[in-house]
């Protein structure tokens, strides 16, 4: 018979211990939440002068603004659950629907149009639809609709969106639906992508279906009926959300240090550049890829540096004084077809969230413009503030059909991020299997974060309260003797 838990020791044993988690991104405070609930000592250590990793808020012109993520992917619920147990739900906002979707710009021999609606990554169910003709115009159609005579078995089991896409369907979906959509959400291009990664049950959609046109008609349809899928913000940007986390691990009596560079992890404790010490009976690692990998190796087997390192990318927010744009030329933004522009994509904030557009003076428009891919530098790299500001308001132009001028800047401010490898790239998914399994043989040691969980909130939550339960686990029920 199993011996009876005694709840109160347990209690005890947790308060007795100390974690410390490495980063302040949103995966490291929720990772610390998770452990302090029940009374673990926990200790964040920070690296930057300010808490959120990739969710970044600062001013511009005056107004408080989201400079990384801006919103979450409402699938699974995880980012909801979270936002509502911290009692910030009446912040909750979606984007504005009166503007249209996404335009794709850069198209050869047509520039801008609006972004088929109902496709699966950019990929159509129906190419001869109206809004699909007018990206790939009638050759791309006849020979996009090749896929509903060409034979199936042809395909077998393709691993590649982009071989799939393109021998499927052909050139044109690929370069000018396809590739805009993997290059801005993905950073990277669609023959890096995994299609069961990016696209889970479209492989077997297509042979049961016969025809990749088939299979997202079928799978677009499901997802229309199924919950989720749609995104969701935060009244005042989702830098909400790490001011909310960190006030609850307070209230928690954690202890939370910015501008503590985490230098090496030794056995029972952590030390920082500088030279101080924190004890701690177990870590969580939740640092970027590069980081994580230079802390974890001298522990176990994990390899110091990334196999691929993930992309570089920029963004440029601009506020500016554009009442043409008033009309939101663009729907809520632009991606671009790659090689027709230096940006990759644009998001007009004051079109896609009202609260942001509340906050402007009449006339003034914040929008925002990324640079920067798996497969491309951003162009901005080596520019300084104002150079960068004035390329991106030149790119911001063409991809708004909009004259913009720097006299109309009322201000600017340039952000860089190393992003971590998306998930749905090829091999990823092996890699991160490998690093998990050697991270899980380093005693007490835990780790997560969007290189480990992919990239986004709605991946990077629930992977850290999975990684906290572990770890919570290890402190409590190890055996010290043993
Ligand atoms: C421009 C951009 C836009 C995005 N937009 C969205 C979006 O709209 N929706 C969405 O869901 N996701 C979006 N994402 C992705 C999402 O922001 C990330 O996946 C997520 O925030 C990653 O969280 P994290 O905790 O894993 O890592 P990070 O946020 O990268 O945090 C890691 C932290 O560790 C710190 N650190 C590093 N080294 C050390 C060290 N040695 N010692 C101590 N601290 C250290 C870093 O300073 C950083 O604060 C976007 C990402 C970017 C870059």
């Amino acid at each position: 018979m199993s011996e009876p838990v005694d709840l109160v020791a347990l209690h005890e044993r947790a308060q007795s211990r100390r974690v410390v988690v490495v980063g302040g991104g949103v995966g490291g405070l929720v990772a610390a939440l998770e452990l302090a609930k029940i009374g673990v000592r926990v200790t964040v250590l920070e690296a930057a002068d300010r808490l959120g990793g990739a969710v970044r808020s600062g001013e511009v012109a005056g107004l408080a603004l989201d400079l990384g993520a801006e919103s979450y992917a409402t699938r699974g619920g995880h980012v909801r659950a979270l936002i509502e147990d911290l009692g910030i739900a009446d912040l909750v906002v979606r984007p504005g629907t009166g503007a249209g979707g996404a335009w794709v710009a850069g198209v050869p021999g047509v520039g801008a149009a609006p972004l088929p609606k109902g496709g699966l990554l950019g990929i159509p169910g129906n190419p001869f639809g109206e809004d699909v003709r007018r990206v790939i115009g009638w050759s791309g159609a006849w020979r996009a609709y090749l896929d509903r005579v060409k034979p199936v078995l042809t395909i077998g089991h393709e691993q590649s969106l982009g071989r799939l896409v393109e021998s499927r369907l052909g050139k044109r979906v690929l370069e000018r639906l396809v590739a805009p959509v993997t290059s801005g959400v993905y950073s990277s291009s669609p023959e890096r992508i995994d299609v069961d990664a990016a696209a889970p049950g479209l492989n077997a959609a297509v042979t049961r279906n016969g025809s990749l046109l088939g299979a997202v008609l079928q799978l677009t349809e499901e997802r229309r009926s199924a919950p989720g899928g749609a995104v969701e913000g935060l009244r005042g940007g989702m830098g909400r959300l790490v001011a909310a986390l960190a006030a609850r691990l307070e209230e928690l009596g954690a202890e939370i240090v910015t501008g503590a560079e985490v230098v090496s992890l030794e056995d029972g404790e952590v030390r920082v550049e500088g030279g101080d010490a924190y004890p701690a009976d177990a870590v969580v690692v939740a640092v970027e890829e590069g980081p994580a990998r230079r802390l974890l190796a001298p522990r176990g087997s994990l390899a110091p540096e990334p196999p691929v390192a993930g992309p570089v990318v920029e963004v440029v927010t601009l506020v500016v004084d554009a009442p043409a744009l008033d009309a939101k030329p663009r729907g809520t933004g632009v991606l671009t077809v790659p090689g027709s522009h230096t940006a990759k994509a644009l998001t007009h904030v004051t079109a896609k969230w009202e609260w942001v557009a509340e906050a402007v003076p009449a006339g003034a428009h914040v929008v925002r413009v990324s640079f920067g891919t798996a497969d491309e530098a951003p162009a901005t790299e080596g520019l300084d503030e104002r150079g960068a500001a004035v390329l991106a308001l030149a790119e911001a132009s063409r991809m708004l059909g909009v004259d913009l001028d720097p006299s109309q800047l009322l201000g600017q401010r340039r952000e860089r991020f190393r992003q971590s490898q998306p998930g749905s790239v090829i091999g990823h998914a092996d890699a991160v299997a490998d690093a998990r399994r050697r991270i899980r043989e380093i005693p007490n040691t835990g780790a997560t974060g969007a290189w480990l969980a992919g990239t986004g909130l709605a991946q990077v939550v629930p992977d850290a309260i999975a990684e906290a339960a572990r770890i919570r686990h290890e402190l409590l029920f190890a055996d010290p003797a043993g």
